[in-house]
């Protein structure tokens, strides 16, 4: 099954935030909630969501604190702020803190599903996933099925090493860090030795399987001090 884009919705009035969330669903997100700038702190640090919509006027801990400290951790984690402060003052210090865009409450359903497609787009996370990966006219993997056609073989993975190609196709324009496929993948927020070595054993494993020669990857690349990157020809 291709993967629906994943929204976290952190917002402490129940009747906004239960129609966001049917809102979304609607929509084909996945969707998960936080009542309160603290617990909302703790999921988007799990790395799991593809967007954060976040309220400003939180008890606790406020919106901008949350967006802050998300981005002390995570510099690529797409966050829209919610808001009824729309002085020019709230949304140039939101913006700032490095939110991706800013909308005013009341906000138009219609207008904030537009918002948040845009930012998807932005950070490579289309709302349509595509259902094929097309590395090069010899290899084409079906994200669905789990499987890719290399010539006349039929390869198959596992959903995480599924996974990991979709996030390394998604951004592909650049190498991706270790640390960041911990976080994207596994949900790690702090990184041990151990388990970036995690991610070693599944690239090679990956490599294994898709590589015509996995001691000289054309696909899987190492970036040296990097990363790794997937090349599409
Ligand atoms: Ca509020």
């Amino acid at each position: 099954m291709t993967r629906k884009p994943r929204i976290l919705v952190v917002e402490d009035e129940a009747a906004i935030r239960t129609g966001l969330l049917d809102v979304l669903v609607f929509h084909g997100y996945d969707v998960d909630a936080a009542e309160n700038g603290t617990d909302g702190l703790a999921k988007a640090l799990s790395g799991k969501f593809d967007l954060i919509l976040l309220d400003v006027m939180l008890p606790g801990l406020d919106g901008f604190s949350v967006c802050n400290r998300i981005r002390e951790q995570d510099r690529e984690q797409a966050i829209i702020m919610l808001t009824a402060k729309t002085s020019d003052d709230d949304i140039i210090h939101g913006l700032s803190l490095g939110a991706d865009d800013y909308v005013g409450k009341p906000f138009s359903v219609a207008q904030l599903i537009l918002r948040i497609q845009a930012v998807l787009r932005r950070s490579g996370i289309d709302t349509q996933i595509a259902d094929t990966l097309r590395l090069s006219d010899e290899l084409e993997i079906d994200t669905r099925n789990l499987t890719a056609q290399c010539g006349d073989n039929t390869l198959s993975f596992t959903r995480r090493e599924m996974d990991i190609l979709q996030y390394l196709h998604r951004h592909h324009a650049r190498p991706v860090p270790r640390e960041e496929l911990l976080n994207k993948i596994w949900g790690y927020a702090k990184h041990l030795d151990l388990e970036t070595r995690t991610v070693d054993i599944h690239i090679a494993k990956l490599r294994r399987k898709l590589e015509p020669d996995p001691a000289q990857p054309r696909y899987l690349v190492t970036v040296r001090g990097a990363g790794y990157r997937l090349l599409v020809e």
